[in-house]
């Protein structure tokens, strides 16, 4: 794990801020991928990135109550721009990205989840405040459920794709 690039998060307020950034970027970045899954006949995959997003809206929800009475720091919110995996080899963020495929989808999110656990298993280990460390462990276990979760989805189209072909996709029937 890289030492931190800025200042030791010392504060409550300054975790706050930046996992109230971090888990709305999460939001929507997991409502574009499902859009994207939605509209490629992926429903189950698509499924996965609402319950996904709705996991991050719920997290928000919960920093934001724990911010009452907190004035939050204002932070650079690009710190917490989901990016592409290193090495990927197709349009990943942005417009291109309905040309990914599922796998490709999973794995661009698993990465994005990696990410939030690492800042905040970052901060845990390198704030000087117990109290400060002590709430980023627990985020930092959070996301650690969510890249399990994706890591089993991602084991899962492994597997699909090892199968014989005529079992990858049933057929689209059209309405
Ligand atoms: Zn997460």
């Amino acid at each position: 794990m890289n030492a931190p690039d800025h200042e030791p998060i010392a504060s409550i307020p300054e975790l706050l801020a930046h996992a109230l950034e971090l888990e709305i970027e999460s939001r929507e970045r997991y409502r574009d991928l499902a859009q994207c899954m939605a509209l490629h006949n992926n429903p189950d995959v698509a499924a996965l990135f609402e319950q996904m997003a709705g996991y991050s809206e719920l997290h928000a929800r919960s920093v934001e109550v724990r911010a009452q009475g907190y004035n939050l720091p204002v932070i650079a919110p690009w710190d917490f721009k989901w990016n592409c995996p290193e090495g990927h080899e197709s349009p990943c963020l942005g417009d291109a990205h309905y040309l990914m495929n599922r796998r490709q989808a999973l794995e661009l999110a698993r990465h994005n989840e990696i990410r939030g656990r690492e800042f905040y298993a970052r901060v845990a280990i390198y704030s000087p405040d117990p109290e400060v460390s002590a709430l980023a462990r627990e985020m930092a276990d959070e996301e650690q459920e969510h890249v399990d979760l994706l890591a089993q989805w991602i084991a899962r189209e492994l597997v699909a794709a090892e199968a014989p072909l005529e079992d990858l996709d049933p057929p689209h029937i059209p309405e």
